[in-house]
């Protein structure tokens, strides 16, 4: 394949800090992109779980609109209504009652800097630990990345933000490493970005009330998880646990780059004047878009949809019948399609040539994470596409059809 003029460009003026792209896109619509050759593509990655509306919907189309030419950014010396507006919004999605308070950052790093710092009020002197989990992911910035359990991606830029500890994922390593001396747990609900990993049976509760007898905040990353995406507003919310700060962007923005920590209880009143800021975070026009964004995810009950659509796809990936594919995980519209064999890559590849846009969560998963607005239209384009790029991969590890492998291992 020769080079593309804009392939030489992203070589020549980018910061390679991330690998090639694998096109160059000029338009979307709904869950339909399409790249400068107009190739049309189906696109159930949403931007890694951003696009909660899909493409250019008319509610996102109009607020970016509407509040660009009405107000767009004072700084934070002011209040707007929007930003106010928000604030109540996410207040009531997240069931934090009348004491909650929300603070406006512009990413999901952002939002979990602003919580590495409410762990840090809380904790004081006398708390000077952070626990997080092994092989989680909470962002690239240097306080987010010593939260990002990964020795890999820590490694280039030691030391580490003092005072973190990655634990492994079970209720036992909490119990073992929980003292009076920790500050906060930091948690995924679902590891997205280790590969759509749930957590243990009970975890979440179990973290609650460990971290409640030893006086530590519960603060809960609900970047890649929240916003509907796994068929309740938050993943937290299934069950049942009230944390003490969840952490909030993607899906919320709806494209427009937002993220907000949201407190609970006395976590709230942590922050006094002179403790944090940023001047974009929460300005009107994100805010508006935001606001609009999830109102529209509210009156459409896209989170009712994430929760039906989410067992349709893994069925629909069943029903393919694919030697690769072992099973699927996740929640909802959050879905990790586990492979046999660690070509996760291949099939990504495949499904991009086929005209289906999907990514590696690790070697071995496909990550799913299509718009909440996806109906049976998509889900059938889906099931025939995916099949296609799953059978592309087959014939090239030269596998035997799905009756001849019932012993296939992983
Ligand atoms: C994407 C993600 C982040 C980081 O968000 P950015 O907007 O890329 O800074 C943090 N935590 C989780 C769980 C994520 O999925």
């Amino acid at each position: 394949m020769t080079a593309h003029k804009w392939q030489e460009d992203v070589q020549r003026d980018l910061v390679r800090n991330a690998g090639d792209r694998a096109a160059l896109f000029v338009r979307g619509e709904g869950a339909t992109l399409w790249d400068a050759d107009g190739k049309r593509y189906l696109d159930f990655l949403a931007g890694i779980a951003v696009n909660s509306l899909g493409h250019a919907h008319p509610a996102f189309v109009e607020a970016v609109a509407t509040q660009a030419a009405t107000l767009a950014h004072v700084s934070n010396l002011y209040a707007t209504p929007w930003q106010l507006e928000l604030a109540a919004r996410l207040k009531r999605l997240a069931g934090t009652g009348e004491t909650g308070r929300v603070y406006f950052g512009n990413s999901g790093a952002e939002a979990n800097e602003a919580a590495f710092k409410l762990a840090r009020l809380h904790g004081g002197a006398d708390r000077p630990r952070i626990l997080t989990l092994k092989d989680a992911f909470h962002g690239r910035t240097m306080g987010t990345l010593a939260l990002t359990g990964k020795p890999y991606m820590q490694e280039p830029f030691l030391p580490m933000v003092p005072g973190v500890e990655a634990i492994d994922s079970t209720i036992e390593a909490l119990e073992a490493a929980l003292d009076d001396r920790v500050a906060a747990l930091f948690v995924e609900p679902i590891k997205g970005e280790a590969g759509v990993v749930e957590l243990p049976e009970g975890y979440l509760a179990a973290a609650r009330e460990l971290t409640a007898r030893h006086g530590a905040l519960l603060i809960v990353d609900e970047i890649q998880t929240g916003a509907g995406r796994t068929g309740a507003w938050f993943a937290f919310q299934h069950t049942g646990i009230t944390p003490d700060a969840i952490t909030v962007a993607k899906g919320i923005g709806g494209g427009f780059p937002i993220g907000a920590l949201i407190t609970y209880g006395a976590a709230s009143d942590l922050f006094y004047p002179g403790t944090h800021g940023s001047t974009f975070g929460g300005n009107a026009l994100g805010t508006a878009v935001a606001s609009a964004v999830l109102a529209e995810i509210e009156s459409a009950d896209l989170v009712g949809n994430a929760a039906v659509r989410g067992p349709q796809i893994r069925e629909t990936v069943a029903a393919i019948g694919s030697p690769l594919v072992e099973g699927c995980r996740g929640q909802g519209l959050l879905i990790g399609v586990a492979l046999r064999h660690p070509v996760a890559g291949a099939v990504v590849a495949a499904a991009h040539e086929h005209g289906l846009i999907v990514n590696a969560a690790n070697d071995a998963t496909v990550r799913l994470a299509p718009p909440l607005t996806i109906g049976d239209v998509e889900i059938d384009e889906f099931a025939e596409l995916f099949a296609r790029a799953l059978s592309t991969v087959e014939q090239a590890l030269l596998l035997d059809a799905p009756s001849h492998t019932e012993e296939a291992s992983a």
